[in-house]
């Protein structure tokens, strides 16, 4: 299996070398030729997870160099639960926070650093990598990349604007893991990202690499989630479910269609945005138009230019079939807080903010059931958000607590990147 850039202008390559690439060398991001068609008879034996994973995977890497490895990266990446919540016989929610950083970034970050390691080791590479973020990606990079050999990992993060257990997230590391704090907003982090990439002697000398969630080692192990929930309510209810996902870079969302595509069971897929509506706008004009971010209690969807749309346009050819495979609805933040206590009440179960955009979806459209909500982070992760609106305390789960009991350390740069190195 080969891939090719959603540009069409660079030579197509395996799933390894998109892997060590990121972006295509025109500008554009990777995506596979064609989407192979899974059996779902197939599927049916699997009894983990993990295997179910394999079986999604294989396809993309027949003849790639990870091909005899993929089955143990698996078994690596994928060592926590994922469990389907029922809130009654129709509607569920998918958990994606059981992982190290409790958000579903770490399938992504898992899977791309378990794959990394092993591509740095064939070829007897080292690799730094830079991560600017404002989130949940950071934490979930540094968790998966930590104390392994060959990698080191600079997180840079802007001093005072994340949240208490954020910053705890992206400074608890230590060993192979350097945190920045840097006295600037998220862009000037970013701009240092950059920077460091445009500077030949730095890359050269550090085997600079980026970790975002354009790089396919990150979409790939998306989709695996997809058959997973979707399967799971097809055995249960008789019916193929409709998915609600929190989006904001629309990688988690870009996962399920390209798993629709190859044939998990999905009737439909609807996204769920916070106040930051470029796709909605998009659907209702005919014109994309990227905005500048607005800032929401559902941060990590705080995205006026999403990166993955590039693959959905890919996907989908033209507007009349993007328009006729996407919805999406916009939640404001009164919204968002009014749903965590509904749900809170109605269900006696806690949302995270990203969640709750879905959680409002769900049951403000008429969608046909059954339905999933992607829950994409632990509500304690936003215990600041949460608590008050549910007059609460949210419980910590275990690997949570246990970053947070770890000691913190990180460096205050002013937002220069030749400090990174120094
Ligand atoms: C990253 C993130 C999202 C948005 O996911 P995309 O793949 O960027 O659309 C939603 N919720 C949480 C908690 C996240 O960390």
């Amino acid at each position: 299996m080969l891939f090719v850039s959603t540009r069409g202008k660079s030579p197509a390559i395996s799933a390894s070398e998109a892997i060590l690439q990121g972006l295509a060398p025109d500008g554009g991001l990777y995506v596979p030729e064609y989407f192979p068609h899974i059996a779902l008879e197939k599927l049916a034996s699997v009894t983990s997870y993990p295997e179910l994973a394999y079986e999604v995977l294989a396809p993309f890497f027949v003849d790639d160099e990870l091909e005899s490895e993929l089955a143990e990266i698996c078994v690596e990446a994928f060592d926590f639960p994922v469990p389907l919540h029922w809130h009654d016989g129709k509607d569920s929610v998918l958990e994606l926070y059981w992982g190290p950083t409790a958000a579903f970034k770490d399938f992504g970050a898992r899977f791309l650093a378990a794959s990394m390691e092993r591509l740095l080791k064939h070829r007897n590479r080292k690799l730094t990598i830079l991560v600017a973020t404002s989130g949940d990606t950071g934490g979930a990079v540094a968790a998966a990349f930590h104390k392994r050999p060959g990698i080191d990992v600079k997180v840079l993060f802007p001093e005072g604007k994340v949240s208490k257990r954020q910053q705890q997230q992206l400074t608890c590391w230590a060993d192979n893991v350097d945190a920045y704090a840097v006295d600037g907003v998220f862009d000037d982090c970013q701009r240092m990202v950059k920077q460091a990439f445009m500077d030949p002697a730095l890359v050269a000398e550090h085997g600079l690499s980026s970790a975002n969630s354009i790089n396919l080692g990150r979409l790939l192990p998306q989709m695996v989630y997809a058959f997973h929930a979707s399967l799971e309510v097809l055995a249960r209810t008789g019916n193929e479910p409709v998915m609600v996902i929190p989006s904001g870079n629309v990688g988690n969302s870009c996962g399920s269609y390209w798993a629709k595509v190859m044939g998990a069971p999905i009737s439909r897929i609807v996204l769920a945005l916070n106040a930051n509506r470029t796709i909605l706008d998009y659907l209702e004009s005919g014109t994309y138009e990227k905005r500048s971010s607005r800032a929401t209690l559902a941060n990590a969807m705080d995205v006026g230019d999403p990166s993955n749309m590039e693959r959905l346009t890919h996907l989908f050819g033209d507007f009349e079939q993007f328009s006729a495979e996407v919805s999406a609805f916009s939640v404001d933040d009164a919204t968002i807080t009014d749903t965590i206590r509904h749900v809170w009440e109605k269900h006696s179960y806690i949302v995270c903010p990203h969640t709750a955009t879905g959680e409002f979806v769900r049951t403000s459209l008429d969608l046909p059931e059954p339905t999933v909500v992607y829950a994409t982070a632990h509500p304690a992760k936003f215990d600041t958000v949460v608590e008050p609106v549910i007059g609460e305390t949210v419980p910590v789960p275990p690997q949570l607590a246990e970053l947070l009991d770890k000691p913190s350390a990180y460096k205050s740069i002013p937002p220069d990147h030749t400090l990174l190195f120094s």
